[in-house]
């Protein structure tokens, strides 16, 4: 159990909801993942007092408004990297980042693999609806040819990228997939994205009706297919072969991969005992001695 774990209250779903009013469109599937995480959240009794919510920008990265916590809503593409000093700096506090696949894989695309390799101990959620939703309707990378959309009114020239084979090739050390149809899965994942020590991925399919109008919740809801229960969360290689099925029509729907490894915070802290100690360490005298 990871550290941020530490300090569990006993609260219900409905008291991670903040007092902003939820303003997404009729029908979007950013409402169930939303549930998802505030059940998560309750499960796994994170205090709202020593949470940290964090965003770039999107429809989806609203969702900080929206939960009882602390948050950040920051630039496009950058939720990533703020993300990782918030968490260096206070790795006791639970770090929770959620935003969309044009925030995630197109602006942000050159932080994602960093957060893997890097193992931050933090919880990724990616709101994937396969278009830009906020600037109204624009290809993302997860965008399937099929789908026209203001850039591309022909369709697309290109295959989408695979979320969960990028993140299992870069190191992530929890990688699950979900659907937004089905909030009781998408909690579960999330849950045991929070209480996982290290770099954990959820991509949830969410269907925008407003711009997206082929991956409807009906496509999405014949293209999930839940995770073999014989399947070995410890076996990258089985793990790589489920999420390339995501290209022949079958998108795996569960924990894909789970393992341990030492965390960035968790390598830096041993870095700074062997030079005096956290303690000793004066970021004021550093940051003084290095201005210009
Ligand atoms: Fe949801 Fe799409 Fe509306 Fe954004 S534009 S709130 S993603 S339905
Ligand atoms: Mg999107």
């Amino acid at each position: 159990m990871s550290i941020s774990m530490i300090g569990q209250v006993a609260l219900k779903p409905k008291d991670y909801k903040s007092e902003v009013p939820v303003v997404w469109c009729p029908g979007c599937g950013h409402y169930g993942i939303l549930n998802g995480i505030y059940r998560a959240l309750s499960e796994a009794g994170i205090d709202p007092s020593r949470l940290m919510s964090i965003s770039g920008i999107g429809c989806s990265s609203r969702a900080p408004y929206f939960i009882n916590s602390y948050k950040m809503h920051t630039l496009h593409g950058r939720a990533g990297a703020v993300a990782t000093g918030a968490q260096l700096i206070r790795p006791d506090l639970t770090t929770l980042v959620m935003g969309g696949d044009g925030d995630g894989f197109s602006i942000g695309g050159g932080h994602m693999p960093h957060l893997a390799r890097k193992n931050v101990d933090l919880t990724y959620v990616l709101f994937d609806n396969g278009i830009y939703g906020l600037t109204k309707g624009q290809y993302s990378p997860t965008s399937r040819p099929e789908m026209t959309a203001y850039t591309t009114p022909y369709g697309g020239p290109e295959a989408p990228m695979n979320p969960l084979l990028y993140m299992l090739t870069y190191g992530a050390t929890y990688v699950a997939q979900a659907f937004a149809g089905k909030p009781g899965v998408c909690a579960e994942l999330i849950k045991g994205a929070l209480e996982h020590r290290g770099f954990a991925y959820v991509n949830i399919y969410s269907q925008c009706p407003t711009f997206n109008t082929v991956d409807t919740v009906e496509f999405y809801r014949d293209l999930v297919e839940t995770v073999p229960q014989d399947h070995d969360v410890t076996d990258l290689g089985a793990a790589i072969s489920l999420a390339r099925r995501t290209s022949e029509g079958c998108a795996p729907m569960g924990l894909l991969y789970k393992v341990e490894r030492p965390t960035l915070d968790m390598q830096m802290t041993a870095i700074m005992d062997g030079v005096g100690g956290r303690e000793d360490y004066d970021l004021n005298q550093i940051i003084d001695a290095n201005r210009p």
